[in-house]
């Protein structure tokens, strides 16, 4: 039984199985599923796990029935594959919130960035301004000279 179904295929449990007290069925340790073996099927007898389609009792399925049941069963594996999704939606969310912080760091090194260079033309564009200011002051007072020169040749 322990090397056919290491886990059993009811609770998932490892903990093994012993014979129960109605020689030759077979229990589980954790979950005290009863089994009935045979040559190469086996029969639940009996079982305390919720949820499981009473259906499957007392009838004689094929080891390998028992083992899909391992992979595909219901309810431990739905419980199983619900806290699975969770952990998979957990993963893909932490992967989410790493790739927009990255992408935020990005965004403000780049914010960073134009700024810089926006406050660096700011600067240009003011110390433009003030040359040619100067410059235009400079050529009011030559026309201003030159004006009163003319006025002094009249
Ligand atoms: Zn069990």
């Amino acid at each position: 039984m322990q090397s056919l179904f290491p886990k059993c295929p009811i609770c998932d449990s490892e903990k093994g199985y012993k014979f129960s007290t109605f020689y030759p069925l077979v229990a589980c340790k954790a979950c005290k599923s009863e089994w009935a073996l045979y040559e190469d099927e086996m029969e639940l007898k009996s079982t305390c796990a919720l949820g499981l389609t009473t259906g499957l009792l007392n009838k004689r399925y094929s080891f390998d029935f028992w083992k899909n049941l391992e992979v595909e069963g219901e309810p431990k594996q739905t419980m199983k594959g619900n806290s699975n999704a969770l952990v998979e939606t957990l993963r893909s969310f932490q992967r989410k919130l790493e790739k927009l912080k990255k992408e935020k760091t990005a965004l403000q090194t780049e914010i960073e960035k134009i700024r810089k260079i926006g406050q660096e033309k700011i600067r240009m564009k003011e110390e433009e301004t003030t040359a040619l200011e100067e410059e235009v002051a400079k050529l009011k007072k030559e026309l201003e000279s030159l004006k009163e020169l003319i006025g002094s040749l009249e």
